[in-house]
């Protein structure tokens, strides 16, 4: 089997993407990899800080390990949205397969010199993973929102997008392996119909070397035919977090509502878990990431 970095630049030659689901609890973990298992797609499982602090770093390593073990496809570990170049090199530490260092909010220089750190600390250790280098996110532009179903309108600035010729130094400084882009795409599920910026991904595409496959966060909630487009300009590798945390809790309410009696938590699970799938199932498919785990 293969390291990330080489599924990446197949999905991008390719034409289609990676999903990158997150999770916080064991079944949710589960969910994901059964569906990539019968769909036999690679499984990148994320946990932002928030989600791995719950989680317990080492036991979100020892569960991708587990996973790897009974379902036989590439698994690999994220560490999703990681704010500081000390929680970084913690998630590096405990085994994590890869990073998304997202230093986009603080000043360009300071983003270049946080990240290119984490680089540089991830090329000294091998993942256990068929002793694959550790593969490094860095992000730029300004992504708002949180991932949820957002309350109020959010708007967009055309100067919070990313910038081709900022990309083009960044990733060079940096050495990233993946690059987050902001082009219109914000986190949760917006009010209004989120548009895509999709000739400014195209322009990032052509002043970024190929060897840098490009991320799309915040996935929820945008049309079908605008997630294809954006794979089509040179999307490799789509977040979803609010979609399936939403079909979560609201299976998860009406399994509660149906059994007011039900004390067993894994009966109510079933439900949320089930309806978790659906949606995980829906966006592979959408995706194009089936029968992809042989290079
Ligand atoms: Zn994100």
């Amino acid at each position: 089997m293969t390291g990330l970095k080489e599924i990446l630049a197949r999905a991008q030659r390719e034409k289609w993407a990676t999903g990158h689901f997150n999770f916080s609890e064991l079944d949710q973990a589960r969910a994901i990899v059964e569906v990539s298992k019968e769909l036999e797609s690679p499984a990148i499982l994320g946990t932002s800080e928030g989600e791995r602090k719950h989680v317990g770093l080492s036991e979100a390593v020892a569960l991708r390990d587990a996973f790897r073990k009974d379902f036989a496809i590439p698994v690999f570990l994220n560490a999703d949205h990681t704010k500081s170049v000390e929680a970084a090199k913690k998630a590096i530490d405990a085994g994590y397969d890869s990073i998304h260092i997202d230093l986009s909010a603080l000043p360009f220089e300071e983003n270049v010199a946080g990240t290119k750190e984490i680089v540089e600390y991830a090329r000294l250790q091998p993942t256990t993973y068929n002793l694959q280098p550790i593969n490094v996110e860095g992000e730029l532009g300004y992504l708002r929102g949180e991932s949820k179903i957002q309350q109020e309108k959010i708007e967009v600035k055309k100067e919070d997008y990313t910038d081709p010729a900022q990309a083009a130094d960044f990733v060079r400084r940096t050495g990233v392996d993946r690059l987050a882009i902001a082009v219109g795409n914000i986190h949760g599920i917006s009010l209004d119909e989120p548009a895509l910026d999709i000739d400014r991904i195209r322009a990032i595409r052509a002043a970024v070397p190929e060897s840098v496959a490009f991320v799309l966060h915040a996935g929820s909630g945008i049309p079908d035919e605008q997630i294809r487009a954006a794979i089509d300009a040179g999307i490799a590798n789509i977040h979803i977090n609010t979609d399936i945390r939403v079909a979560f809790v609201e299976g998860l309410r009406k399994a509660l509502a149906d059994a007011p009696d039900e004390t067993a938590m894994y009966k109510l699970d079933a439900h949320a878990v089930q309806a978790m799938k659906d949606v995980i199932k829906a966006k592979l498919q959408l995706f194009g990431s089936v029968n992809k785990i042989q290079i």
